[in-house]
Formats: structure tokens, C-alpha cells, sequence
């Protein structure tokens, strides 16, 4: 935890501020038992009204700072608090942007959300506490023993019984309960990740039936959950009456043996009364401090999982010194490369080489699980190849920085994503400043056109979020619309013609053709009619190349490919 306090800089005039009021309070609030006991034992006992209206009115000032600087530190310790929580979180979202699609597999998206959210809020929730017990609570606890040594020697022996015992008492409990913690979040992780998986999977959860099945999955977590939770509070529910116990019997035994004393005529009732109340801040500080003792912990835990965010360094960064991109041209060569995922025994893909020059369609054709995604992914950088080279305009991609190299690129994903928003935002989210007319062209061209006319406000129409109130094919060329406005150097199509009709295929890609005359086509594809025309067909197979060429170079040279061919095509179609 002691690393996030870091991040507290900025409000260190703020926590400067806090410590001064809760300083006065603290004294406030250590005064005003010693006023009381002169009252009581100059005023009360003889009779003298002047002196009690003028100390009572003393009194009443003093509860009134006292108050005053608990408000204000208060108020300033939540702002402290919460302004380091937004903080916090910005850093912990800046850094998970950077990420690359390791560190995202590596700690799971339910995870990063509860660590956004409610680990930082275990933290912030601390902080108020900290904030105004740190020193609060020492001053309160050190000075009542100090005071009520003062009032009466005697009778803090008593102290120094109970003390010890509440303070062992605090420290068993305590200890029963800070393992709890640490399991409560890891378990709030599970919860997050069945509520996401079964809301996100809900079509499919319904066509199968599975509904029962899911909600046990979700009750089980749930109560898991819930069966942890209610430990800890039962735990901490029976500190609240032990400590209660503690002061009632602290409190019997001051006024039994107080009162002894005052018969003795060795103690003043008003004393008495004060010790009281020094005995009663003392146990409540020490209260305080136990809180703070079992909360820490849980933030604590919370801690950690927000600095492994934090200081997981993602595999794919900018080069120091990057070179600069060169100008307009979208040349893309793979030399000899292979690549494997993380603890994959085999590799995705092996030995790739080929060169797509400018103006010229590279189409990659092969079974599902033949590694088409991963290879063209690696084009943009997501991931880094474990040997041979990729590069881009000549330059390996490792050199150049990953805005750069992306700019280049205009990249239609496996599965289309949209964000919620208008249809024009959407759009526009592959260039922010397109024009009206540029937006409107790129939806022409990816023949989205007419269906956005047809909806009810156009181009203006909202996408709920993650569009699911438009259909797979209208998505995927709203998200070929989105590449096409960037003008990129470079088109990457992911098997982005997979849910449209043959006919709408055939016109976008004739549409395509002119737009992407100067530019490096690649495309992914199921069909045989989609790459026929590509100046340069790949086959794969398991992650490694069986054929490069033109479609009738293929078809003679190339089994899998004619496989592929004459599952798709009739005979006369293939001659
Ligand atoms: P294609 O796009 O041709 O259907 P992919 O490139 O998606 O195939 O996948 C190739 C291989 O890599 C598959 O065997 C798959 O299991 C594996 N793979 C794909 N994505 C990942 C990933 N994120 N982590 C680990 N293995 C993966
Ligand atoms: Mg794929």
C-alpha cells in the first residue's frame, strides 16, 4: 500500500490541513473533561453560579472548535480520499490502454474491472479513515493516559488492567477476521466474472437451455460470496458488544473505587468524573485504532492486486528511439516468421514468408485454426513474433512506434465491434475530424448506405452498446465503413464478408476495388469467389504456407487449395 501512497502527492496541502484540525480536535476534545472537573469541583460544590455560567460558557467554545476542525477534517479527509481514488484510477485505466493482448489474457477482464472499481475503493474508504485517526488516535490515546494520570495516580492502576486485556482481546479477534478479507475479494473477482460471461452469453444461454444451470453457477458464487461476508461481519459484530462489556465494566469499576476515594476525601468528584471520560477516550481511540488494524488488510490486498496492474509492463512497447515512418506507401513483408502463443506447445504460425506490395490484393485462404488471424495480427503489432521479421514499408514493425505503424493500417476485426454511439461516430472512430461527405462515402463504398437510410434518424441512429440491435452483416460493414474512412495504406479484412450475402459481397468488393487502388489489400476469407480475383492467393495449413500464387496457378500446383476449391465451386464453375 505504502507504494500507491505515491499518488497522495498532489493533496499534501490537503492532508497537511487534515492533521491540523484533527490535532484541534483532539485537543479540544482532551480539554474539555479538565474544564468540566473544575466546574464541578470550583463551581458546583460551592455554589458559585458565576463561575459555572463563565466556565460552562468556556466549555461550550471549546465543544465548538472541537467540532468545527472534526467537520472540516472531515470533509477535507473525503476529499483527499475520493480525489485520490479518481486518480488512481485514471493511472490504473492509462496503464491497462497500454496493455498488450498478453497482460489482458495474463489477469482476465473481470478482473480488471474489480480492480478499477472496487479495489480502489476498499483503498479510498481506508484512506478516510487514516487520514483522521492517524493522528487522532495516538494523541487521543497517550494524552487521556497522560490527563488521567493527572486527575488521580491511584486510580489509573485500574488502566493499566484493562487496557492490556482489551488491546489482546482486539488483536485475537482481529486476527480471525484479516484472512476473511483477503478472500472476500478474490471471491468478488469470481462473482464479476459469471455475471459477465452469463450477461454477455445470454442469447446463447437461453437457446440452450441453460438457464437453470446458469443460475445455479451465479447462486453458488453468489453464496460463496455472501456465506464469507457474513462470516467476517458475525466476527466484527461480536467486537461491538466486547468492547461495549469492556467499558461498562471500566466504567462500574472507576465510579466503585472513585468513589471510595471521594469518601476517603482523597479525590474530588469532579476529578472523578473527568478520569471517567479520559478512560472512556483512551478505549475509544484504542477502538479506532482496531478498526484501522482490520481494515488495512483488506486494502492491503487491494493493493497489491492494483501495483500488479500497475507494474505489469506490457510486452509490446515503443522502441526508444523509433523511426520515423515513411511517407504513402503500405509495402508489408513477412520474412521467415513464426510465432507462437504463450504456453501454446506448437506454434500459430511458422516460416511465413511473403511480400503485398501497393495496389496489389494479398488473399490468405484456410481451414479455421490454420492461424489466418494470428498472422495478420501480427501485422498491426498486437503481438511480437518469436523469430524472423514483419515489416512495414521496409522498416520491422518493432521499430517504429505502434501509432505510427497503425495509422498505416486500417483493420477490420474477426468479429465486428461497434461502441456505443451513433452510427456517424462509429464511423468516424477510424478518423475523428472525417468530413459529413467522407463519412457518407465510406458508408457507400462498404454498402452500408442503405440500411442506414432506412433506419429511422440515418446516419444519427444510436447503436446500443455493442450493436446489438443491428444484425451481424450490417455490423460488419458498418466496421468495414470505419477502415475505409481512414484512407489507410493498408487494409486488413479479418473474414469481414462472412455474414454478407453473395451478392452484396460481390458489390463490395467491386466498390472496394476502385477505392483501394493504391493502397495493400489483405484479405481473409472463407469463399472461393471472395479471393479468386487477388493477385496473390496464400494458403495455409496449420500454421504453415502450402501454396502462393494466382487462383489457376493454384489450382494446379496446390492440393489443399484445390480441395478447397472444388468443396465450393461446381466443376464447370472451377474450369
Ligand atoms: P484462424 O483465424 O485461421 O481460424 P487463428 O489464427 O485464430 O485461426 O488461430 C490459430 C491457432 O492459434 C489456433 O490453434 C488457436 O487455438 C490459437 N490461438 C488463437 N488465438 C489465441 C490466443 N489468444 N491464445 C492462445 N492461442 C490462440
Ligand atoms: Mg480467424
Amino acid at each position: 500500500m505504502l507504494k500507491l501512497f505515491r499518488f497522495l502527492k498532489p493533496f499534501t496541502i490537503t492532508i497537511l490541513f487534515i492533521l491540523v484540525f484533527m490535532f484541534g480536535q483532539a485537543m479540544a476534545e482532551l480539554y474539555l473533561p479538565t474544564l468540566m472537573s473544575d466546574v464541578v469541583n470550583n463551581g458546583m460544590m460551592n455554589g458559585d453560579t458565576r463561575y459555572i455560567l463563565k466556565y460552562g460558557a468556556f466549555m461550550l467554545m471549546v465543544a465548538l472548535a472541537s467540532s468545527i476542525c472534526s467537520i472540516l477534517g472531515s470533509l477535507l479527509s473525503a476529499r483527499a480520499a475520493v480525489g485520490f481514488g479518481r486518480d488512481l484510477r485514471d493511472k490504473v485505466f492509462t496503464r491497462v490502454e497500454s496493455y498488450s493482448l498478453h497482460e489482458f489474457d495474463k489477469i482476465g477482464t473481470a478482473s480488471l474491472i474489480t480492480r478499477t472499481t472496487n479495489d480502489i475503493t476498499q483503498i479510498q474508504t481506508v484512506l478516510v479513515m487514516m487520514f483522521r485517526f492517524l493522528i487522532y488516535a495516538p494523541i487521543m490515546c497517550i494524552g487521556g493516559i497522560i490527563m488521567a494520570l493527572s486527575k488521580d495516580k491511584t486510580l489509573t492502576i485500574l488502566l493499566a488492567v484493562v487496557l492490556p486485556l482489551l488491546i489482546v482481546t482486539i488483536c485475537i479477534l482481529a486476527g480471525i477476521v484479516v484472512p476473511y478479507f483477503k478472500e472476500l475479494q478474490k471471491k468478488l473477482d469470481k462473482l464479476n466474472l459469471v455475471l459477465r460471461e452469463s450477461l454477455i452469453g445470454i442469447r446463447v444461454i437461453r437457446a440452450f437451455n441453460r438457464l437453470e444451470i446458469e443460475k445455479r453457477r451465479f447462486e453458488d458464487t453468489n453464496r460463496d460470496l455472501t456465506d464469507t461476508s457474513i462470516r467476517v461481519n458475525k466476527i466484527m459484530a461480536a467486537m461491538q458488544p466486547i468492547m461495549m462489556i469492556f467499558m461498562n465494566i471500566t466504567t462500574v469499576a472507576i465510579i466503585w473505587f472513585g468513589g471510595l476515594r471521594i469518601n476517603e476525601n482523597q479525590m474530588q468528584i469532579g476529578d472523578m468524573m473527568a478520569f471517567l471520560q479520559y478512560a472512556m477516550q483512551i478505549m475509544f481511540s484504542l477502538i479506532m485504532v482496531s478498526m484501522m488494524y482490520v481494515m488495512v488488510p483488506r486494502a492491503q490486498a487491494s493493493a497489491v492486486r492494483i501495483n500488479e496492474v500497475l507494474d505489469m509492463e506490457p510486452e509490446i512497447i515503443d522502441p526508444e528511439q523509433a523511426q520515423k515512418p515513411v511517407k504513402k506507401r503500405g509495402y508489408v513483408e513477412f520474412k521467415n516468421v513464426t510465432f507462437s502463443y504463450p504456453g501454446a506447445e506448437q506454434p500459430a504460425i511458422s516460416n511465413i514468408t511473403f511480400a503485398a506490395s501497393p495496389g496489389e490484393t494479398t488473399a490468405i485462404i484456410g481451414g479455421t485454426g490454420s492461424g489466418k488471424s494470428t498472422l495478420i495480427s501480427l501485422i498491426a503489432r498486437f503481438y511480437d513474433v518469436d523469430s524472423g521479421s514483419v515489416l512495414v514499408d521496409g522498416k520491422d514493425v518493432r521499430e517504429l512506434t505502434q501509432k505510427d505503424l497503425r495509422a498505416k493500417i486500417g483493420f477490420v476485426p474477426q468479429t465486428a465491434v461497434l461502441f456505443s454511439g451513433t452510427i456517424a461516430e462509429n464511423i468516424r472512430y477510424g478518423k475523428e475530424d472525417a468530413t459529413d461527405e467522407e463519412v457518407r462515402h465510406a458508408a457507400e463504398v462498404a454498402q452500408a448506405s442503405e440500411f442506414i437510410s432506412g433506419m429511422k434518424d440515418g446516419y444519427n441512429s444510436v447503436i446500443a452498446q455493442g450493436g446489438t440491435n443491428i444484425s451481424g452483416g450490417q455490423k460488419q460493414r458498418l466496421s468495414i465503413a470505419r477502415a475505409l474512412v481512414r484512407r489507410p495504406e493498408i487494409y486488413v479484412f479479418d473474414d469481414s464478408f462472412s455474414a454478407l450475402d453473395f451478392k452484396t459481397d460481390a458489390r463490395l468488393r467491386a466498390a472496394l476495388k476502385k477505392e483501394t487502388d493504391d493502397a495493400t489489400v489483405i484479405i481473409i476469407a472463407q469463399r472461393v469467389s471472395t479471393v479468386m480475383d487477388a493477385d496473390r492467393i496464400i494458403v495455409l495449413d496449420e500454421g504453415e504456407v502450402v501454396g502462393i500464387g494466382a487462383h489457376r496457378a493454384l489450382l494446379k500446383t496446390c492440393g489443399v487449395y484445390r480441395e478447397i476449391v472444388s468443396s465450393q465451386l461446381s466443376e464447370e464453375e472451377i474450369a
